[in-house]
């Protein structure tokens, strides 16, 4: 399913959005045009202004968009210095709960890590202090700034100030915790640094979750008021733990990977097909050999793409007694699709997470000779039995 839209390109970078981030986006024109103005201690919204209804949700229109930008610049300074290190970005997903950059390949040198994962923060300050600036100067030098227009540039400044400083918090998956495993990795193994940056992100959620949901520390902040939290917290800590524990699965599984190659997991047996097959005797190939993704070549041997059962299934009876393999499968990029069996085995993991793809030919020692494939099912089967093994 599709539940992201890409919205424009910034250095080369696809910027997407989330149907989540509509929450966030309309929470925010919402909470603008109505939190009081003046009953908390600090002013985020145009509630209890007199103002014309329009002008009031245009302004808060502009609260928004202004701090989707701000997210964005957020994003997108992880994203340069990462690109700065020769990692490559795959695009800028903006959702519920903020922004994430999907990067090709997190470093594991822990210098890298800390230096972009602060980068964002780092902006979030730099921005929230030119708004506070800004709304400090309009202030001071009494310029006649309609109230409304100040409290928009004051609300800027203290939502980016905000977003740092939370996002600062040592906890995975915040860039905080980022720091601080790059931190611990000094000094442990990369495995056991991201653990216990897991571990504190997990009890972050949990405190979050409990606490939030008895006092809401929002209210608390604004007013000074103590009143029974709402279910938000508990959401956001349920999505703050998930994310934690991918972090770690993702980096035990590559972890685990540490030393194999391609060959050691590769398919040398029943991992091709002939493009001049027909797809009736493709099938019965798959029930004889118990196997169901293919590297199809022609007659020499030469790579010509893939094709899997999922194809086959697509296609309706009597296509399948009509076509022949040449005919159903797809074009591929040599470039991704196409491993050594030299190379790491993680990488060919990552190949796959990334081109969404089931499989990947393995070329041996003489380039363009297949000599077998990969596929997801069988890393996943190699992990779980390098498990077994302890
Ligand atoms: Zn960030």
């Amino acid at each position: 399913m599709r539940t992201s839209i890409q919205v424009g390109r910034i250095i080369g970078i696809p910027i997407r959005l989330h149907f989540t981030f509509l929450f966030i986006f309309f929470g925010i024109i919402y909470g603008f045009a109505t939190l009081p103005a003046t009953e908390y201690r600090i002013p985020l919204g145009l509630g209890g202004i007199e103002m014309d209804t329009f002008f009031r949700y245009f302004l808060s229109s502009i609260a928004a968009i202004l701090f989707f930008f701000t997210l964005l610049l957020h994003e997108l300074s992880h994203s340069y210095v990462a690109m700065k290190f020769g990692t490559k970005i795959h695009g800028i997903t903006l959702f519920f709960f903020g922004g994430v950059a999907m990067m090709e390949d997190i470093p594991k040198s822990p210098e890298k890590e800390w230096r972009i994962a602060i980068a964002g923060p780092l902006m979030s300050i730099a921005l929230g202090g030119l708004f506070l600036l800004a709304y400090s100067g309009i202030r001071m030098l009494n310029l006649a700034v309609y109230r409304p227009v100040e409290i928009l540039v004051f609300t800027l400044g203290f939502l980016n100030v905000a977003l740092a400083f939370f996002n600062l918090i040592p906890a995975f998956p915040m860039d905080g915790g980022r720091v601080f495993r790059a931190f611990l990795a000094k000094r442990m193994p990369f495995l056991k640094a991201t653990k216990r940056a897991v571990l504190i992100g997990k009890i972050f959620a949990v405190v979050m979750a409990i606490g939030g949901f008895i006092v809401d520390p929002f209210t608390f902040f604004l007013t000074g008021e103590i009143v029974t939290g709402n279910i938000w917290f508990p959401l956001l800590a349920t999505f703050l733990y998930i994310a934690a524990t991918e972090e770690e699965n993702a980096t035990t599984t590559f972890a685990s990977l540490e030393g194999i190659k391609v060959k050691h997991v590769m398919r040398t047996e029943n991992a091709s097909a002939r493009e001049d097959m027909s797809i009736m005797e493709l099938a019965n190939k798959m029930l004889d050999d118990k196997s169901v993704e293919y590297a199809v070549v022609d007659e020499g041997g030469e790579l010509k793409g893939f094709i899997t059962f999922e194809d086959i299934k697509k296609l309706s009876a009597e296509q399948r007694h009509r076509l022949k393999v040449s005919e159903v499968i797809s074009s591929f990029d040599r470039m991704s699709e196409v491993i050594s069996q030299e190379e790491e085995a993680a990488e060919a993991l990552k190949r796959l997470v990334s081109t969404k793809k089931k499989v990947l030919a393995v070329e041996g020692e003489e380039r363009g000779n297949i000599v077998g494939i990969i596929t997801k099912r069988d890393l996943a089967m190699f992990i779980e039995m390098l498990k077994g093994r302890g």
